[in-house]
């Protein structure tokens, strides 16, 4: 006998699909949700959340993706662990092959995330949440009063470091150019700011402390030279962009220039029957909170199209 075709599939287990695995599961709708390998999303790899509203002493991040997954396992959401190595959304049902298991879904609803690009050192790897983070805003109050560096030269960059100068005495921003890449009146706004300094031409090749398991310092290498240098820190933000997970969909779903799933009348994709929600059609807000609520909107987008569907 073949596998039955599930009503709806959810792919990614950060706020935004298990929101929509929440919703879609108290409409009975037995949604099958694949966690990825990285379970959790990027709320796993952030320590104290203090923007999540209900939560006034705020909570860790890992915390608040264990509740719900609690709360929509108590709905009967079925977890699957395992990555997605293939998707057919060119026929229906979809297929999806979750490590050459094929399965069969009438809607899909698609929240595999982003993942802020790193620089590749493992001691980057080592304290991220121990200092270094990919977040300002975030985090950035945890470095009231302190000396903070941002690694970047984009937008994203210069806008954290004005924000981080709120909290911060000193921001020294680290740029592997000589020149930003920013808009020019953020970088204006950015050169006026008196707690920010700029490090031009420098690559980070390691951050301090991993035996300390705590961020005391970066070391930087100035372009064209060996000489190492050391400055001293107390947070590493690293800025260099990020990457929206959406290769297995390259062909299928229009997407922007960037990669993110391109989304319309709230969270229907250029396939009817395909919804995307979180991070993954979203490089503007980028917040647990804001990816939560399209997770709803894809969950009720989901069960009004499979309602039509009879
Ligand atoms: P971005 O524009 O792609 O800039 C990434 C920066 O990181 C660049 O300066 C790049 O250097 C640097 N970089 C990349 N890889 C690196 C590495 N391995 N090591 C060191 N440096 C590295 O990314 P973004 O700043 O996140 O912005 C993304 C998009 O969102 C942009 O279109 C931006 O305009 C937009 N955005 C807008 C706003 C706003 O308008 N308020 C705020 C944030 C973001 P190079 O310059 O040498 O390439």
């Amino acid at each position: 006998m073949s596998d039955p075709v599930e009503d709806v599939i959810i792919l990614g287990s950060g706020p935004a699909g298990l929101t929509s695995s929440l919703y879609t599961a108290r409409a009975n709708l037995r949604p099958l949700l694949i966690e990825g390998t990285e379970a959790g999303g990027q709320l796993v790899l952030t320590t104290l959340v203090e923007n999540y509203p209900g939560f006034p002493d705020g909570l860790l991040g890992p915390d608040l993706i264990r509740s719900m997954r609690q709360q929509t396992e108590r709905f009967g959401t079925r977890f699957l662990s395992g990555d997605v190595t293939a998707v057919d959304l060119s026929r229906r049902p979809f297929t999806i092959t979750v490590e050459n298991e094929a399965r069969q879904t009438n809607a899909l609803i698609i929240a595999t995330g982003a993942s802020a690009n790193l620089i590749g050192l493992e001691s980057e790897r080592k304290l991220l949440g121990h200092g270094v983070s990919t977040c300002a805003t975030c985090d950035g109050f945890f470095f009231r009063d302190q000396h903070v560096a941002i690694v970047g030269g984009g937008d994203s960059a210069v806008e954290e470091a004005i924000f981080l100068a709120k909290f911060a005495t000193k921001v020294t921003l680290i740029h592997r150019r000589d020149k930003l890449r920013a808009s020019k009146i953020m970088q204006e706004r950015a050169f006026k700011n008196p707690k920010i300094e700029f490090l031009w031409n420098r690559t980070i090749v390691e951050i301090l402390d991993v035996s300390q398991g705590k961020v005391t310092g970066i070391t930087t290498r100035v372009d064209g030279l060996t000489l190492l240098e050391t400055l001293n820190c107390d947070g590493v933000f690293v800025a260099i962009g990020h990457s929206p997970n959406t290769a297995l969909f390259s062909g299928q779903l229009e997407m922007d220039e960037r990669g993110y799933i391109v989304t319309h009348h709230g969270t229907m994709t250029s396939i009817p029957g395909v919804f995307a929600a979180g991070d993954v059609q979203d490089h503007v807000y980028k917040q647990a909170i804001t990816a939560a609520g399209s997770g709803c909107m894809a969950a009720l987008d989901a069960e009004r199209y499979l309602e039509n569907l009879g």
